[in-house]
């Protein structure tokens, strides 16, 4: 069976028939790498999510594997350690979609760090991550750092450092957890909201009702051990289960803003200082340059945090300061994104002091909920709570094999490798006008590039234009085997478009709408709230200029 919802009637089936020994709620990075882990040890698993996959915090982060160099200020050093490593893990499982990124840290006379502190900083943070000694951490002086970064502000500046770090697309590394977890036996739903828990006459956790929100029906999923892994939404959760007491979240809000590559026209990736204790990361990718982020209390509504005004003057004004001559206007923004970070309160501390941490609860009634953590660090969390949920099952399983295991379309044993199969790629793709598209596909889908490549050939051999069949293949390859059920879900989480080619997607949505439409034999009724809902997401990715 395909990871499609084609096929949603089937997974509903087995859903509402099966006993499961796992019930992941949440189809973030935290809940789609427990799917996987408990899957690979062979339990049966469910996990549903309320919307799409990574449609919470984990679209919206600033998209890197990393080791947290801030943490070590905070003398968080396990934190370090742990993250540290695990960059150079995620990698060899998922090379497509985790790379190598060289980052400038520049040193100013005034400014938080000294050049003999950034350079101990560097030192131990690449001892603490092991990271290899030609990778690790060079001192550059000034007209290095500049022949590297040429737009840098020169008065004050003493030099940088330059370390290693990996960048990624946060909601294509979910999503390439979630295939594998299907493809290891899991089963997964998107658009599935639980809304309340059920138990046995003793007060155990059995299960949980859920709502099927694409044909609003109601059915309850059993399993033995049920794990809460909604991020911002964990004591949510808690509370249905009446177990919110205690240790609870403190949510902040972190934003991102897209410039055109030549507005912000950066030779290299950074993280510099603004002055106030916060760090932020410049990141030239793919036509385009992102910066980020912010760290503030957020109390409002969770389920659509955007940012606001202040936050995109916050940061328009760090980076013209830091990039002279840039002189970067709030008109120059093409795109937005915010997201909550679902942290554990310690009273009297600020929103950039919370620790990074996760944690685990398990309540009264047995629910297991975790909150807290990174991108980076998801697989490390999901063999934790794995570990103690095969013990509550109670039954002999494999242990845990994530670290070798190779995410879906990462399949490649070695560095040589993974680029042979890129150049093998751009030869099988002879014929096509651009490239740079089949290169996009490589960095989007690894392996599963080849079948939409062979989708496009066939598009192309049925009279389709170029731009549509280059659109149609990739949206085809979505809705069969990435569960792609909105145009929302392509346009803002499967490809990233939304923030990254703006105006070239703005004018594919209609047509994409029509094709999905027929794909999945959507209704009149769901299909103009599809498109209703994507035109609202493109609105909203600017929407602190109305
Ligand atoms: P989420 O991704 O929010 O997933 C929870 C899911 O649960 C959601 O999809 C939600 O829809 C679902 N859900 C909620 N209620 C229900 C329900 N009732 N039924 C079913 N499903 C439900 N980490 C890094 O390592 N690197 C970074 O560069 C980085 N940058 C960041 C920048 C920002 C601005 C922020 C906010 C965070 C950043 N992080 C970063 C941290 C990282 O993004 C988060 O730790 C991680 O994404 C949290 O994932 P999660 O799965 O726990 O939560």
């Amino acid at each position: 069976m395909n990871f499609s919802n084609k096929s949603r009637e089937v997974v509903l089936d087995k859903l509402s028939n099966e006993t499961f020994d796992l019930l992941v709620v949440g189809g973030g990075i935290t809940g789609c790498g427990i799917a996987l882990d408990a899957a690979l040890r062979g339990m049966k698993v469910a996990l549903v999510e309320k919307n799409d996959f990574a449609s919470g915090t984990s679209s919206r982060s600033t998209k890197l594997i990393h080791g947290g160099l801030r943490y070590l200020k905070q003398l968080e050093l396990k934190l370090v350690h742990d993250v540290g490593t695990e960059r150079a893990t995620v990698h060899r499982l998922a090379r497509h979609v985790v790379i190598p990124e060289k980052m400038l840290l520049p040193i100013y006379k005034d400014g938080t760090l000294g050049s003999f502190t950034t350079s101990m900083a560097l030192l131990v943070y690449d001892l603490l991550a092991g990271v290899k000694t030609d990778e690790r951490r060079k001192m550059l002086n000034v007209s290095e750092t500049l022949a590297r970064e040429p737009l840098l502000n020169k008065e004050g500046l003493e030099g940088s450092g330059l370390y290693f770090e990996y960048r990624t697309d946060d909601a294509r590394l979910v999503i390439e957890n979630a295939k594998s977890a299907h493809h290891s036996g899991a089963v997964l739903l998107n658009y599935a909201e639980v809304k309340e828990f059920t138990y046995d006459s003793a007060g155990k956790v059995t299960g949980a009702l859920v709502i099927d929100k694409h044909h609003n029906r109601r059915l309850t999923v059993r399993a033995a051990v049920v794990v809460n892994a909604c991020g911002p939404w964990v004591d949510f959760l808690r509370k249905i289960d009446r177990s919110l007491q205690g240790k609870r979240l403190q949510l902040t809000k972190g934003v991102h803003l897209v410039f055109p590559y030549e507005k912000l026209p950066l030779k290299q990736a950074a993280y510099f200082d603004v002055g106030d204790g916060r760090m932020i990361f410049a990141i030239p990718r793919d036509g385009i340059t992102y910066v980020g982020t912010t760290d503030t209390v957020y109390n409002q509504n969770i389920d659509n945090p955007l940012c606001s005004k202040e936050d995109a003057a916050y940061l328009l004004n760090a980076v013209n300061h830091v990039f002279t001559g840039v002189n970067l206007q709030m008109s120059d923004v093409v795109s937005s994104w915010a997201g909550l970070r679902p942290l554990i309160q310690e009273d009297g501390k600020a929103p950039g002091e919370l620790s990074r941490k996760d944690e685990i609860f398990e309540s009264k009634s047995g629910l297991l909920s975790i909150a807290g953590g990174k991108l980076t660090g998801y697989r490390l969390m999901a063999e934790k709570i794995v570990d103690i949920a095969q013990q509550k099952i109670g039954k002999k399983f494999a242990s845990c094999s994530t670290a070798v295991h190779h995410l879906c379309g990462g399949e490649f044993d070695s560095e040589e490798q993974f680029q042979n199969a890129l150049v093998l790629l751009i030869e099988k793709a002879k014929g096509m006008p651009d490239v740079q598209v089949v290169r996009s596909w490589f960095f989007r889908y690894g392996t599963n590039a080849e079948t939409v490549l062979e989708n496009y050939f066939r598009l192309k051999s049925l009279q389709f234009t170029e731009e549509d069949a280059q659109l149609f293949a990739e949206l085809e390859y979505a809705i069969n085997h990435e569960m792609v059920l909105n145009a929302s879900d392509f346009f803002v989480r499967r490809s990233g478009h939304i923030f990254f080619h703006k105006e070239a997607s703005q004018k594919q949505i209609g047509k994409a709408q029509q094709f999905l439409t027929e794909q999945l034999q959507l209704s009149s009724e769901q299909s103009s709230g599809s498109l209703a809902e994507v035109k609202k997401d493109y609105e909203e990715a600017v929407a602190f200029r109305s």
